[in-house]
């Protein structure tokens, strides 16, 4: 079924044209040949005939959305990107999420797209020529590693992996795991601990983070952990005595808790967004089969649990999108959006799951299988719930948040 994306007419021209171009896109190159753009995937079967008919569609597509001017949102044009304002690139993303890998054939790749928007901000121009354009040109792979086995993801600043200066070096030592896209990274962006005397005294993190090329002697690339009982490149890997030059710091000696926090915050709408846009599939595929399938003596759709299901996905969808559109406006306007960055990553992640699940429940065992993009988005939403951030940090945040008005002798303003 295709996504209905119609003009919003309380939004500007510019944003219409862009959902809706995007949406032509998805609907007309990449829902019909989903199960060839990622059947390699879904089945595990490995034909080179299908990877090749794979790569070619994935160049087609590319280069229609590059046409229509809607590469590398996240991106300026001199960089290679369509140069989109925050509002705009989060619109495109709740139907670009629709079909499962679309934001790969539009040029947004995790952990690449945020990587390429830390070098942006906090690279230097001879980083930005070295890392940044031959990443968004495709030409490099990269990875972010922060998290560690033996510390709290969730709590950064607990991190071990030191980097020590040494003459005109850095040298890092530590073991840190999930980093994604480690097998096929050529650099990556480490999160290390620096107590470095020279660096500016009224820095209160202590942390920076290092470009590493995998090539580098002592990178030790251990594994890819194994994610929901499958192989993956999420990588454990030990750094031992690594060596790089003082120029691949990024930013100033102590700005790394800052980067990472730049990181996550409009990146915490795109993924919202982009659930959002999961759970409307979702949905239009609960609807397909409800309508369809006949179970004892009528259709699922005539059955209240099913109506049930029905409605309550609509209220999940329409209070996650609100709210996160709602988070969206206020960041673009300059507003502190710090608590509504947090209640969007609780409730958004939630909800999806809550969508996802009933979508499948309603599809029987096609549910969980390969056919469906149900099965993923699941784990996906899953995953979400503790990733960037676990749903126990974020509310503990809005509390405080919140308190600290009320201590402040006012209330809560819900209207802004
Ligand atoms: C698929 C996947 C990809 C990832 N990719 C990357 C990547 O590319 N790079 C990278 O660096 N990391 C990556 N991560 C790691 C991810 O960011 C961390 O898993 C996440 O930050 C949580 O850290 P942790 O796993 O150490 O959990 P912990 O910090 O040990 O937390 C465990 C649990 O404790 C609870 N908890 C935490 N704090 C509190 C509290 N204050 N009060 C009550 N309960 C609490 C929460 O329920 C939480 O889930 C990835 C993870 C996954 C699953």
């Amino acid at each position: 079924m295709p996504m209905n994306v119609q003009p919003i007419s309380t939004l500007g021209d510019r944003v219409n044209q862009i959902r809706l171009e995007t949406a032509r896109i998805v609907n007309e190159e990449i829902l019909p040949n989903e199960a060839a753009l990622w059947a390699l995937r879904a089945d595990g079967v490995v034909d080179e005939s299908r990877r090749n008919r794979a790569r070619e569609l994935r160049a087609q597509i590319q280069e229609r959305v590059k046409r229509a001017g809607l590469w590398a949102p996240h991106l300026p044009e001199e960089y290679g990107g369509c140069g989109l304002s925050f509002l705009e690139h989060a619109y495109m993303n709740e139907v670009l999420a629709y079909s499962i890998g679309a934001a790969a054939l539009f040029g947004v790749v995790a952990p690449n797209s945020g990587n390429q928007k830390i070098l942006l901000k906090y690279g230097s121009e001879e980083q930005k020529e070295k890392w940044l354009r031959p990443l968004t040109e495709g030409k490099l792979q990269s990875g972010f590693s922060m998290t560690e086995p033996d510390r709290a993801g969730s709590d950064p600043r607990s991190i071990r992996t030191t980097a020590r200066r040494e003459g005109d070096e850095w040298v890092i030592d530590g073991h840190k795991w999930f980093t994604s896209n480690g097998k096929r990274a050529d650099f990556l962006i480490v999160m290390c601990r620096t107590e470095d005397p020279s660096g500016p005294a009224e820095q209160n993190g202590k942390m920076t983070q290092m470009i590493v090329p995998t090539d580098t002697p002592g990178v030790k690339l251990l594994r890819g952990v194994p994610v929901w009982g499958r192989p993956s490149d999420h990588c454990e890997i030990r750094y031992e005595n690594v060596r790089v030059p003082l120029a691949n710091q990024l930013g100033q000696t102590g700005s790394g808790h800052r980067a990472a926090q730049d990181r996550l915050g409009a990146g915490r709408v795109y993924h919202c967004m982009n659930s959002i846009g999961q759970m409307w599939r979702a949905y239009d595929l609960m609807l397909q089969r409800a309508m369809q399938r006949e179970v004892h003596g009528g259709l699922l759709e005539e059955k209240q649990f099913v109506q049930g299901f029905i409605a309550d996905s609509y209220i999940d969808i329409q209070a996650a999108r609100l709210m996160t559109i709602h988070c969206a406006e206020k960041m673009d306007s300059g507003g502190d959006a710090r608590t509504d960055i947090s209640a969007i990553k609780v409730f958004v992640p939630q909800a999806f799951h809550r969508v996802a699940d009933r979508a499948i429940q309603v599809w029987g065992a096609a549910g969980v299988s390969g056919d469906l993009p149900l099965a993923g988005m699941y784990q996906g939403a899953r995953t979400l719930r503790l990733a960037d951030g676990p749903d126990e940090v974020h509310k503990i945040l809005i509390a405080k948040n919140i308190l600290k008005h009320y201590h402040g002798g006012e209330g809560w303003d819900f209207g802004n």
